[in-house]
């Protein structure tokens, strides 16, 4: 547990008037760091318009902790219960918590602090760094200050809580000039007479001076993901879809699970399902209706197939994914030596709705819907340096110098990336619920999965499924995809695997059965393409597709990667990930072809 000393911070980082500011915290201990610096902002009139603050803690303290430093030091303030209300789930990786609107934003990295230096991209205007314990195994020695130097740009505000001959020294070598505050702890800035070399960015951010107009092909997770990330940066958005109406394809699922990912080694997949869900799970609690369009109802995870479950050292607390007790597996209706896990952050969500908020938030007018509008192809004018979306005719249905495909199945046709994307059918059963007691009380997947209880105008249904059909001919964009009766066996088989004494009791007649049907758009490694295409030959065409059975969980968190790539905000992930997710990556198995860069 980290140490919660004051820290005494600079009151004036220079941040009057600029449109973004970017901290550095070495430490988060207590928060106290982090919310000293939001309430400078709150107060200050002349605040920069977004706040991003990125805190390395090696281990974070628990919500307990948090909360009794608060009340000992008598906080109270909206801030603090903010900052607590979104204190879950911190388990080794990046955590996006967002606040005021998204206008500040924490990027909380747990890991070692030499490690995830290497993995964070940004320039930072101000740089916090907390005092080591005596014991600390990472005293500020010559190699970190270098790495933390890296992410410095020339005139970055220092402040330091810790302050001796050895620090000082290592910070002025590495071109740090010392200034003389009234706060204990040591302040610099760092301005070294020789031009600092840094490591190339992931992905060559936009050019500042440009006009900010976007056009983002698709409208459902991927696409209005994509929109409000980038409205949210000041960025005006035309988003094009062959479909009248937003969520028209995918993303119009009745209702699905956002759920994360657990593996033995905790790899990608998991790590980037836990920081998808935190975006999900906290753009519905701001802008859905809680229990109607979502419920952070909790999943319980039923192993079948032998599937591993959360190794035994993990901290369940941390991950939010723990072995399902007892009664929850008896209240699904499972035995007792059922393997399953409870994953308690996980939820269910209406897609749709999500996608409509998305649309109208954050600053209405700033995304512009155009529907009903088949994009043929994309054509860039050399002379412009514009990309033109055109409709069969060969008209232009709207064009911009940055073009984002984000049209799930149909995004390969248009954007060509070396990655071979594929389209996988599913189809969803579910029906009118006639008797609750039969069901379970909360959402199960494991082998497909069954939301139970689910609130609609007509009252309570039951949703089942999901069906995986590659043999699905190419359907034109826009065009409904149609429903098979055989698929509901398959989903009620499913079910009899997943859930056997609930399928039993279901017997649900045939006639009462619906369903509804979708393409998912996938890649080989499972993972997301998101970035610029070919940023050598095709210069603003970028991607956000490939969102595979993860959309619910992690479509919001790739429009915010990207956006976060475009403007070169800190990302969201480790660059690792980032770097693994690039939609110019080549396809597997096949070596990067040159590149004119
Ligand atoms: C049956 C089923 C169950 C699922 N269950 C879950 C679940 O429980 N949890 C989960 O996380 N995920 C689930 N998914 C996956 C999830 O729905 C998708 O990953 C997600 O919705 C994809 O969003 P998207 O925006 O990338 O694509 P889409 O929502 O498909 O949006 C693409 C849009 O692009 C438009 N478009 C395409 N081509 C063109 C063109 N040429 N011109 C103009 N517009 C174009 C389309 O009209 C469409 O509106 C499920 C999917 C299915 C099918």
């Amino acid at each position: 547990m980290s140490d919660c000393a004051p820290l005494p911070l600079d009151d004036t980082p220079g941040w009057q008037g600029q449109p973004r500011w970017v901290e550095l915290q070495a430490g988060f201990g207590c928060g106290e760091a982090f919310l000293a610096r939001w309430q400078a902002w709150r107060q200050d009139p002349q605040r920069p318009a977004r706040l991003q603050v990125v805190a390395i803690e090696p281990s974070p303290i628990d919500l307990a902790s948090l909360q009794q430093h608060l009340a000992r030091t008598g906080d109270n303030s909206l801030p603090a219960q903010q900052l607590c209300a979104q204190w879950w789930g911190l388990a080794p990786g990046f955590h996006r918590l967002s606040f005021e609107g998204g206008q500040l934003e924490l990027t909380l990295c747990v890991g070692p602090l030499p490690d995830t230096l290497r993995e964070l991209q940004l320039e930072a205007d101000s740089l916090c760094l907390r005092q080591p314990l005596p014991a600390s195994p990472e005293p500020w020695d010559e190699g970190l200050l270098k790495a933390l130097a890296r992410l410095c740009r020339r005139g970055t505000f220092l402040t330091a809580g810790h302050d001796s001959p050895a620090l000082r020294e290592g910070l002025q070598r590495l071109g740090f000039v010392l200034t003389t505050g009234d706060t204990p702890g040591l302040q610099a800035r760092y301005l070294p007479t020789w031009e600092p070399r840094r490591s190339p960015p992931l992905v060559a951010p936009w050019p500042q001076d440009t006009v900010r107009d976007a056009v983002v092909i698709g409208g459902g997770l991927s696409g209005l993901g994509t929109a409000h990330a980038l409205a949210r940066r000041g960025w005006q958005v035309t988003v094009l879809d062959a479909c009248a109406e937003p969520a028209g394809g995918a993303s119009g699922l009745p209702a699905g699970l956002f759920s994360p990912h657990v593996s033995p080694d905790d790899n990608r997949i998991s790590r980037l399902t836990r920081t998808g869900l935190r975006i999900t799970r906290q753009t519905a609690v701001r802008l859905l209706a809680e229990r109607q369009d979502w419920a952070p109802s909790g999943v319980l995870e039923h192993r079948v197939h032998g599937k591993a479950g959360p190794r035994a050292d993990t901290d369940g607390e941390a991950t939010g994914s723990e072995e399902a007790s007892t009664t929850l597996k008896q209240a699904a209706g499972l035995p007792p030596d059922a393997p399953a896990t409870w994953h308690r952050h996980a939820g269910w969500v209406r897609p749709a709705r999500l996608v409509q908020a998305l649309l109208a938030a954050p600053v209405p007018g700033r995304i512009r819907w155009q529907g009903g509008c088949r994009v043929a192809r994309l054509h860039h004018d050399g002379a412009t340096g514009h990309w033109q979306a055109l409709d069969e005719t060969g008209q232009t249905l709207a064009q911009a110098a940055l073009m984002v495909v984000a049209a799930g199945p149909g995004s390969r046709a248009l954007a060509e990336p070396q990655v071979p994307l594929q389209a996988l059918r599913g189809q969803l059963t579910s029906a009118p619920q006639a008797d609750s007691d039969r069901l379970p009380p909360l959402p199960v997947n494991g082998q497909g999965s069954l939301i139970p209880h689910l609130p609609g105008d007509g009252g309570l249904s039951w949703h089942t499924g999901s069906t995986f059909d590659r043999g699905h001919p190419p359907q034109s964009a826009g065009e409904a995809t149609p429903c098979k009766p055989e698929d509901h066996a398959t989903n009620l088989s499913k079910l009899a695997t997943l859930l056997p004494a609930t399928a039993a009791s279901l017997g649900e007649p045939a006639e009462r059965l619906q369903a509804w049907a979708g393409i998912r758009c996938t890649s080989p490694d499972r993972l997301p393409l998101v970035g610029p295409v070919d940023p050598g030959r095709r210069p603003g065409l970028w991607l956000c597709t490939a969102l595979g059975t993860r959309g619910l969980t992690w479509g919001l968190l790739c429009g915010e990667l990207l956006a976060s790539e475009l403007v070169g905000d800190p990302l969201p992930v480790p660059l690792s990930q980032a770097r693994a997710l690039l939609a110019s990556r080549p396809a597997p198995g096949r070596p990067a072809p040159p590149t004119d860069e």
